[in-house]
């Protein structure tokens, strides 16, 4: 088994550690500061062979240098068109990221609506899916567009209900309270609340979800159900035609109201 680890950085980034046991080959995913991942690669005794790279944000590439100047072999994963700092391997949807050294293969996902042109990494029922999908909520638009955001959202959503879900950030307990806005009557939401609460009231993470997870509590995952889409035209004060339109109302009022 890949074993996953976060390294946490900055008051809420994770910084994926990827290993197999037995193996001094490791790789990182989304290295916004290099602090934390070299401190842990060496208490681990860890040798560096990949980072994957899921978009541009300084958050997440602004370790990548001088882990590469630390480990001139570690290969640079990451999107075509988006500015990685150090890239040695451009990406696009349906490219494979195969890393021998950890006996792993990620298909690679093209994702975009927060950055242009994000991607995400898909292997052994792992998703690394950085600001796209979060736990109970997904990414602002930062330089893709609503529909493209949706459009990716839905893409993952029809992933394996089973797929575990790596995110970049820890916003869960803030995402469910929005998703309480929404659907205030659900079950599985107050539930989710209640375990994320005990998760980080004893300074654990709440991650990885899962995507049946997500499909049971993510408003921006749940646009196609009566409930979300009468919250959502209740918001917007007029009727939505589509799941994009639901979509774009809920990340807006997100945006305007709750954050
Ligand atoms: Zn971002």
């Amino acid at each position: 088994m890949l074993e996953i680890s976060p390294i946490p950085a900055f008051d809420d980034n994770y910084i994926w550690l990827l290993r197999r046991p037995g193996v001094r080959a490791c790789a990182v995913v989304d290295p916004g500061d290099e602090d934390p991942v070299l401190e842990r690669l060496r208490a681990d005794g860890l040798d560096l062979v990949a980072i994957l790279v899921t978009h541009r944000h300084g958050d997440h590439v602004g370790g990548v240098a001088a882990l590469k100047q630390r480990f001139p072999a570690a290969v640079v994963y990451g999107p075509a068109n988006e500015p990685v700092p150090h890239r040695d391997v451009a990406l696009r949807d349906g490219d494979e990221v195969d890393l021998p050294a950890l006996g792993v293969r990620f298909a690679v996902l093209g994702v975009p609506g927060h950055t242009e042109d994000h991607v995400a990494y898909l292997g052994e029922g792992a998703l690394f899916c950085g600001d796209t999908l979060f736990a109970a909520g997904c990414g602002r638009v930062f330089g893709g567009t609503f529909e493209q955001l949706h459009a990716s959202l839905q893409r993952l959503a029809a992933l394996p209900t089973e797929t575990a879900v790596y995110c970049a950030h820890e916003y869960t307990e803030a995402n469910l309270g929005f998703a309480l806005w929404v659907e205030p009557k659900s079950p599985a939401v107050a539930e989710r609340l209640a375990q994320a609460r005990a998760l980080r009231g004893r300074d654990l993470p709440t991650l990885p979800s899962s995507i049946a997870l997500e499909r049971a509590t993510n408003p921006f995952l749940r646009v196609a159900e009566p409930g979300v889409i009468a919250a959502a035209e209740r918001w917007a004060g007029r009727t939505l035609a589509d799941g994009a339109a639901v979509f774009r109302a809920l990340r807006t009022w997100k945006d305007r109201d709750y954050d």
